[in-house]
C-alpha cells in the first residue's frame, strides 16, 4: 500500500518508536496507522507556513499540475521568512537571466552557527593545515552538509515538486526524524541547477494546456546545452556549471544527492551502489559511503511497498565527465537517484495490456519488480521523497563518520600517498604552441583547486630537461587524483558480462584528457626529481605587449597555432580590418611563421583591434615593415556565418555557444530564410551541427503539433533541401562536423564512403581521442601540428573516392588510440576524417570526427574557423600582398 508522504503530520516520537515505523517515514507511517491521535500542535511559526497544496493550490504529484519555478522560489522565500530553520540565498542569475538559488535547513541552533560550521569543513578539507588528530576533533564537533540538487535536467519535473513537500516537512515537523536532520546535519538545497529549463519546460506545458498541441517542450532545455548540462564538469563553461562548484567549494558537502528521471520503460527508481569499471582515481571511501546510502534508502522503500528499486548499474565512475565531475574527488559522496518518467511529464503512464511496468524478473540487485501497470506524477514525488529522506537520515546519523572519512581522508590519503598509478608529477612546458590553451587549461586546474607550482630555473625530469617557467603539477596533493584524472591520459579496458555479451562500455565517454582536448603539450612523470619550484598564486592569462608600429606599408603579424586567434579574428571582423593569411611559410626577423600566419595592414585602427584582442588571449603580436611576398587569402569583411543548429539537438546548442563565446559572426538558420531567393544572400558559410539530417531539415518540426513560435524550425521540404544545395554551387561555403557529414553527403553527392563496418562489436569506441595526421599545407589545417588527436564519438570515416578531394586530415595507419577506447583499430587505421571538396563554385567540408564535440576538443576549432573565413576569402597574388604597402600607406 502506497504511504502518502505528501501530507506530513507532525507527530510525537514515542509513537514512532511503539509502532516500529522506520523513522525517517515516521509521519507518514503514523499517519496511516493512526490518522491523528498521536499528532501534536505545530509550533507558532509552522502555523503561518501553508502547505503546498494550499500554497499551489493542488497535492504535489497532482495529475497535469506542475508547480513553475518562480513560484516555488516564492514558497521557499515565505518558508525562509516564516521558519527559523530554513534560510533563502540568491546565488546570482543564470544564463537566461533567472534565479538561482540555495535553500539552507538545519536547525536554528546550526544556522545560527553556520558559519563555524562551515569553517569546520573547510578545515576537513584542508589537509595541508589540519593533523588527523585535529580532524578527528573537528569532525565530532561538525555536523556533515547534504547538498541536495532537486533538478539539472529540466524535463525530469517530479523531483522539482516533491521538494516542496520536502522543505515543508523539515520546516515544520517536530518529530525525532526532523530533529535528528535538523540537529545533525544542514541540508543545502538548490532547488534547480537549470532554472532557465524550469522555465522553458513548464511554461510551454502551460501555455500548451487545453490545445492540441504537444506539451513536451521540443527545444533545449538550456540556452546552450539542454540535456548535456551535467556533462560540463571539467571545463565548467556554463555559469549554472561554475556557481555548482562554487557552492561545492563554500559548504564542502559530505553527500550530494543529484535527483534525476529516466525513462519510463525500465526499473521504477535506481539508488547506489554503482556499477562498471571504475577509475582507479576514484576514492574508495567514497564510494562505500555512497553505496551505504544507496543500501539504506533501499531498504526504506522497501519498507513503504516501494518496488522496482535497482541498484549496482550506472556506470559513472570512470571518465566522470557526466553526471558527477569533481564532487567526488573532494571526498564528497555522490547519491545519484533515478526514478521512472511518466507521460507528458505529468500524465499516468499505463501500460497497454494491462501488465506491470518494468522489468519482472527479480534479481539480486532488483529484488522486487513492480507489480502495477500505472505510474503516475504522485508516485514519482513520493519515490523522490522517501530516497530523500532516507538519505538525509544516513548522513545525519553517520556524520562523523562521513565528515572524517571523505572530508578530510580523501584529500588527505591523495597528499600523503598519491595516486594509485604512482605518477610522480605532470609538466607543462613553458614553451607551448598555444598559451592560450595552456592558460585554459591550468586555470581550470585553478578552479578545482589543484596546486600548481612553477620552476624558477630549468630541470631534469623523465629523461628530459625542462626550460624555467615551466609548471609542475606533483600528484601527492590533496587534489592529486582529480588533476590525474583530468591531465592523464586513460586506457579503458575491455571487459565483458560474458563471452557473447557487448563490451561494457562506461556511461559517457572513455577519457578525460584536458591536454588533449586542448592542445597542450604535458609529460606524465613517474619518477621523483629535483626542480626549484614556487607555489602558483594566480592563474593568468600570458602578458603579451603591442611591438612598436612598423615603418609606412607595414603590417602585423600572428601566427595561426592557437585557437585563441578565433577572438582575435572575430574582433577584426567586427570592425571590418582588412586580414590577410599567406599561404606558405616565410621567414621575418629570423622567425619562421607557418602557412595560415595573419597580415594586418598596420593601421592605427588595426593597431587598437589588434592590442585588445591579443591581451584578451595572451596571444602576441609581432610587426613588421615588408610584409611577406607570397600568395594568400583576403578574408572576406564582416563573413555571414549561418549555423544549422537543429531544434532540441545538443552538439547545437554547443556550437552556438562557441560562436557566442568567440564573438563570430552568426545567425541560426531558419525555415523563414529559405523563402529568399538564395540563401547566399544571406550568408557566406552555413555550418551543419552534428546530428543534424535531412529529415530535420526537409520535414522538420511538424506544424500541427509546434505553434508558429517554432517555425523557425519547420521543414523546408525537397524545394528547401535544393536551395541549401544551390547555395555551396553558387559559392557558398558547407561545413559539416560529426554526424552531419552524412547529411552533406547526401545534399552534395560527396565521393566519399564511410567504412565503419555494420556489425556493432568489430568497431566500438565511446567518446575517445584517436591519433590524426594534418596536413598543415591545406588552408583548413592551417595552424594545426602535424600530428594531434581528435575526438572522435561513433561518427564517420571515410574512403574518398575522388583523388580532386582534399584529405585535410586523417588517421595513421596504427597506434590510432591515443586515450579511451578503441576496438577494431584496423577499420579505421588510414582513412578519411576531414576532406574538403570544391563543389561548383563553393566548398564543402565534411569533418568526420566531432571537431566540436561539447567544445572540448578545443585544439581542432581551428579546423573549423579556418573553413568559416578561408571559404568566403578572395584569393590574392604575392604581388597584392606586396601591395599593402601602398594600399595602407599610412599608419
Ligand atoms: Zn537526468
Amino acid at each position: 500500500m502506497r504511504v502518502p508522504l505528501r501530507q506530513s503530520v507532525p507527530v510525537l516520537a514515542t509513537a514512532l518508536v511503539s509502532t516500529g515505523a522506520v523513522g525517517l517515514l515516521s509521519g507518514a507511517a503514523v499517519d496511516t496507522a493512526a490518522p491523528s491521535a498521536a499528532a501534536t500542535l505545530p509550533s507558532a511559526a509552522a502555523a503561518d507556513i501553508p502547505t503546498p497544496e494550499e500554497y499551489f493550490g493542488f497535492p504535489m504529484g497532482a495529475e497535469g499540475k506542475l508547480a513553475a519555478y518562480p513560484d516555488v522560489l516564492d514558497y521557499m522565500q515565505l518558508i525562509a521568512d516564516e521558519s527559523d530553520r530554513v534560510d533563502y540565498e540568491d546565488i546570482g542569475p543564470t544564463t537566461m537571466g533567472n534565479d538561482y538559488a540555495t535553500v539552507l535547513i538545519s536547525s536554528p541552533d546550526n544556522l545560527e552557527n553556520i558559519d563555524r560550521l562551515v569553517e569546520i569543513n573547510q578545515q576537513l578539507s584542508d589537509p595541508r593545515n589540519t593533523s588527523p588528530e585535529a580532524a578527528r576533533e573537528l569532525a565530532a564537533e561538525g555536523v556533515p552538509f547534504y547538498h541536495l540538487e532537486a533538478t539539472i535536467h529540466s524535463s525530469e519535473v517530479g523531483n522539482g515538486q516533491a521538494i516542496n513537500d520536502i522543505v515543508h516537512r523539515l520546516a515544520t515537523e517536530d518529530s525525532d526524524f526532523t530533529e535528528k536532520v535538523l540537529t545533525n546535519s544542514v541540508i543545502v538545497l538548490v532547488p534547480s541547477q537549470n532554472p532557465d529549463g524550469q522555465h522553458l519546460i513548464v511554461d510551454h506545458f502551460n501555455e500548451t494546456a487545453g490545445t492540441d498541441y504537444e506539451r513536451t517542450y521540443p527545444d533545449l532545455y538550456h540556452k546552450y546545452t539542454g540535456h548535456d548540462d551535467n556533462r560540463d564538469w571539467t571545463m565548467f563553461t556554463q555559469v549554472e556549471a561554475q556557481y555548482r562548484l562554487e557552492l561545492e567549494k563554500k559548504y564542502r558537502p559530505a553527500v550530494v544527492h543529484i535527483m534525476h528521471q529516466q525513462g519510463n520503460t525500465g526499473e521504477r527508481i535506481f539508488v547506489p551502489p554503482y556499477g562498471g569499471i571504475n577509475s582507479e582515481n576514484v576514492p574508495v571511501n567514497m564510494t562505500n559511503a555512497v553505496s551505504a546510502i544507496g543500501q539504506h534508502a533501499a531498504r526504506a522503500l522497501g519498507a513503504e511497498g516501494m518496488t522496482g528499486v535497482l541498484r549496482d548499474d550506472y556506470h559513472i565512475f570512470w571518465t566522470l565527465e557526466q553526471p558527477v565531475g569533481f564532487f567526488p574527488f573532494t571526498g564528497s559522496g555522490v547519491y545519484l537517484t533515478e526514478i521512472a518518467s511518466v507521460t507528458d511529464y505529468a500524465y499516468p503512464q499505463k501500460s497497454d495490456d494491462g501488465s506491470p511496468l518494468g522489468p519482472q524478473q527479480s534479481r539480486t540487485n532488483f529484488i522486487e519488480p513492480y507489480r502495477s501497470d500505472t505510474w503516475t506524477l504522485a508516485d514519482i514525488v513520493d519515490y523522490a521523497e522517501v530516497a530523500t529522506y532516507a538519505g538525509m537520515e544516513y548522513t545525519a546519523d553517520n556524520g562523523e563518520k562521513l565528515l572524517y572519512d571523505n572530508l578530510y581522508a580523501v584529500p588527505h590519503e591523495y597528499m600523503t600517498q598519491g595516486v594509485p598509478s604512482g605518477t610522480y608529477a605532470f609538466v607543462v612546458d613553458a614553451d607551448q604552441r598555444d598559451p592560450f590553451a595552456t592558460y585554459e587549461m591550468l586555470e581550470r586546474l585553478e578552479w578545482t583547486q589543484v596546486e600548481i607550482h612553477r620552476a624558477t630555473s630549468g630541470f631534469t625530469a623523465g629523461g628530459e630537461s625542462h626550460p624555467a617557467g615551466s609548471y609542475v603539477i606533483l600528484m601527492k596533493q590533496p587534489r592529486g587524483n582529480w588533476a590525474h584524472q583530468v591531465l592523464g591520459s586513460d586506457d579503458y579496458p575491455e571487459v565483458r558480462d560474458c563471452s557473447e555479451c557487448p563490451v561494457l562500455l562506461p556511461y559517457a565517454e572513455a577519457t578525460t584528457s584536458l591536454p588533449l582536448e586542448l592542445g597542450v603539450d604535458v609529460d606524465e612523470i613517474a619518477d621523483p626529481f629535483e626542480a626549484d619550484l614556487e607555489l602558483v598564486e594566480s592563474v593568468e592569462v600570458p602578458e603579451v605587449t603591442m611591438p612598436e608600429a612598423p615603418a609606412p606599408g607595414g603590417a602585423y603579424l600572428v601566427r595561426p597555432e592557437s585557437y585563441g586567434t578565433i577572438q582575435i579574428v572575430s574582433a577584426l571582423q567586427a570592425d571590418n580590418i582588412p586580414t590577410f593569411r599567406v599561404a606558405e611559410e616565410f621567414t621575418d626577423g629570423g622567425v619562421v611563421y607557418p602557412a595560415g600566419s595573419y597580415v594586418v595592414p598596420a593601421t592605427p585602427q588595426a593597431r587598437n583591434t589588434l592590442g585588445q584582442a591579443s591581451t584578451d588571449v595572451g596571444i602576441p603580436v609581432a610587426a613588421t615593415d615588408t610584409p611577406p611576398a607570397a600568395p594568400g587569402l583576403q578574408l572576406k569583411p564582416g563573413t555571414r556565418v549561418g549555423l544549422l543548429r537543429g531544434i532540441g539537438n545538443m552538439p547545437g546548442g554547443w556550437d552556438m555557444w562557441l560562436f557566442d563565446q568567440y564573438g563570430i559572426n552568426y545567425k541560426v538558420v531558419r525555415a523563414q530564410d529559405y523563402e529568399h531567393r538564395s540563401l547566399n544572400e544571406l550568408y557566406d558559410t552555413i555550418v551543419i551541427s552534428s546530428g543534424v539530417d535531412k529529415e530535420d531539415i526537409v520535414e522538420g518540426l511538424d506544424p500541427d503539433e509546434y505553434s508558429e513560435k517554432y517555425a523557425w524550425a519547420y521543414g523546408v521540404g525537397q524545394q528547401g533541401w535544393a536551395k541549401l544545395r544551390q547555395f555551396v554551387r553558387r559559392g557558398g561555403t558547407l561545413l559539416a562536423v560529426g554526424e552531419s557529414s552524412e547529411t552533406a553527403q547526401e545534399l552534395l553527392d560527396l565521393p566519399i564512403t564511410d567504412v565503419m563496418p555494420d556489425d556493432e562489436d568489430e568497431f566500438v569506441s565511446a567518446g575517445s581521442l584517436l591519433r590524426n595526421e594534418f596536413d598543415p599545407t591545406h588552408p583548413v589545417s592551417w595552424g594545426q601540428p602535424a600530428e594531434w588527436p581528435v575526438w572522435f564519438y561513433d561518427t564517420g570515416f571515410f574512403e574518398v573516392t575522388d583523388p580532386a578531394a582534399d584529405v585535410v586530415a586523417s588517421y595513421p595507419e596504427e597506434n590510432v588510440l591515443a586515450s579511451g577506447y578503441l576496438r577494431g583499430e584496423e577499420h579505421i587505421a588510414g582513412t578519411a576524417n576531414v576532406v574538403s571538396f570544391d563543389v561548383g563554385r563553393g566548398t564543402a567540408v565534411v569533418y568526420g570526427s566531432e571537431v566540436t564535440f561539447r567544445t572540448l576538443p578545443r585544439e581542432q576549432f581551428t579546423l573549423l574557423y579556418n573553413a568559416i573565413y578561408n571559404g568566403p576569402a578572395q584569393e590574392v597574388e604575392a604581388t597584392e600582398l606586396r601591395q599593402l604597402r601602398s594600399q595602407f600607406g599610412r599608419n
